[in-house]
């Protein structure tokens, strides 16, 4: 039997089987920190344990035996306790059975065994148990074959599939998820049986959803997911946005891509470069609009008129439906998708003025922009490939002996509306606006550097221009 004594060289172990043996109670380490160490992904920080009794009566004696005795946080609906310690997050359940009804992904509990609390898991992967009990610690306890799979990359169900679907329909969005994080393959009879039991994911909360999404958004290559998510046909009742972008049209002889397969490799091209959550979202959304908008002109072909435009409007709805934040991060990827075309229309002939609008409105973004508009580049052709970056470069390099010139990317006024009103001998009204917005257009145009006394006088001038007379 293999030993795993190794893993358990964190002081948390020692405790919790000490606890145990007080307590004559048997415990185990089982799920994701097992699964992670395995797989030497690096140290898991949620530690799940399973108690052959009270997990609550554990987790209590385990503090008492800290020198810290940290706080047991008890959630008395899931009979389960949770507590922190050397820098770990610590939950503490009693093994159980379980049983589902149709309504709803919270079983009816009694206590089990520990084999009933493995056949409970999602995967063969999460069903692998360490022992912390004396005479056995650091064996691994895997009735399901758990290990052989993790080295064969699989995911698979310990129970009938469509038993472990249908019961917590969580668990084909989880299996999707780490499919997508570990790179491993949904077993079969897993991926029909998701098929059948995808209406299922109705009845979980958006919130549940959201965080699987994320999770894949995060993982190396996230087009693994939501390739998966469209083949189990889930993606369809999550995001009918991205299945709307399928598909090729052809009208006399022209053919547009299809934006569905092109914005998955637009991710995975984002995500060498950024480990930014809403970076990705934005990736995955910038197209979004190019389904309503659409159309075929006989002269230009297939033209998107506007996607930019309604595509940020659809993030907001979609976001909203998804329960997700209505805040600056909501507005960060709407901004990106607005702008998404905006450098590459630079690409190919970069004024200093047009080169200053972008830097003015992307703002801090500016750098995001970029990243977002060269994941764009997804051309077979290898000299398109080779032009399309060089020319992103090109605008970089412009951007960047601008930015250092004009400084517009946090552009504040140079002339502030107090001065123009002192200047003027005027209440705030709207010849203020007036006077600021032809500063500021005369500096992004070039007209006028931006700096205070060229300012000053512009404003002089245009004051003038529109009727005002200066004080002395
Ligand atoms: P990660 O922490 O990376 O999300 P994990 O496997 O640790 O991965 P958790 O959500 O922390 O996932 O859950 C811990 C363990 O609890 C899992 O390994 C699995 O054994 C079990 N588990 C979690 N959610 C479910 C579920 N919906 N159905 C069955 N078992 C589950
Ligand atoms: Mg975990």
């Amino acid at each position: 039997m293999s030993n795993y004594k190794q893993a358990l060289t964190n002081n948390i172990f020692k405790v919790i089987s000490l606890a145990s043996a007080e307590l004559q109670l048997e415990s185990y380490v089982i799920g994701g920190f097992v699964r992670d160490y395995i797989l030497q992904r690096g140290e898991h920080k949620d530690i799940d344990i399973v108690a052959v009794g009270s997990g609550i009566e554990l987790a209590r004696k385990v503090s008492d035996l800290l020198p810290h005795k940290p706080k047991v946080q008890i959630f008395k609906t899931y009979g389960t306790a949770m507590l922190r310690a050397y820098d770990m997050e610590v939950e503490f359940v009693g093994s159980r059975k379980e049983s589902y009804s149709q309504e709803s992904r919270n079983p009816e509990v009694e206590s089990g065994t520990l084999e009933d609390d493995q056949n409970r898991r999602d995967f063969t992967i999460n069903a692998l148990a360490l022992s912390l009990n004396e005479e056995t610690y650091g064996e691994l306890l895997d009735p399901f074959n758990g290990l052989q799979d993790l080295n064969t990359g699989i995911i698979r169900t310990p129970l009938d599939p469509d038993i472990t679907y249908s019961d917590d329909p969580l668990r084909m969005l989880r299996a999707v998820r780490f499919a997508s994080q570990l790179g491993f393959r949904i077993e079969k009879s897993s991926l029909e049986a998701i098929n059948r039991n995808r209406n299922r994911i109705k009845i979980i909360s958006r919130e549940r959803v959201v965080d699987e999404l994320n999770k894949i958004l995060l993982s190396e290559k996230p087009s693994v997911g939501f390739a998966l998510l469209h083949k189990t046909g889930m993606l369809r009742l999550i995001l009918p946005e991205l299945i709307a972008l399928e598909g090729i049209d052809e009208i006399e002889g022209q053919r547009h891509k299809d934006n569905f397969w092109h914005t998955l490799e637009v991710v995975d091209n984002i995500s060498e470069n950024t480990n930014d959550l809403w970076l990705r979202w934005a990736a995955l959304l910038h197209d979004i609009g190019k389904a309503p908008t659409k159309k075929f002109d006989k002269k230009m072909g297939w033209t998107f008129h506007g996607h930019e435009f309604v595509g940020s409007k659809m993030v907001y709805k979609l976001f909203k439906r998804l329960r997700m934040p209505l805040n600056e991060k909501m507005k960060f990827v709407q901004k990106m998708v607005l702008m998404s075309s905006r450098p590459i229309v630079l690409a190919e002939d970069v004024t200093d003025s047009a080169v200053r609008r972008l830097i003015f409105d992307a703002g801090e973004n500016i750098e995001d922009l970029m990243t977002l508009c060269e994941a764009d580049i997804t051309t077979k052709n290898p000299r398109r490939f080779k032009r399309y970056h060089n020319n992103f470069q090109v605008v970089r390099q412009k951007l960047k002996k601008v930015e250092e010139r004009d400084h517009v990317r946090n552009f504040q006024p140079p002339v502030t509306g107090e001065e123009i009103m002192e200047t003027f001998n005027i209440k705030p009204s709207r010849e203020i606006g007036i006077i600021k917005d032809a500063i500021k257009e005369a500096i992004l145009e070039g007209e006028i550097p931006n700096e205070y006394e060229s300012a000053k006088e512009f404003m002089l001038k245009k004051g003038k221009d529109i009727g005002l007379k200066p004080q002395n």
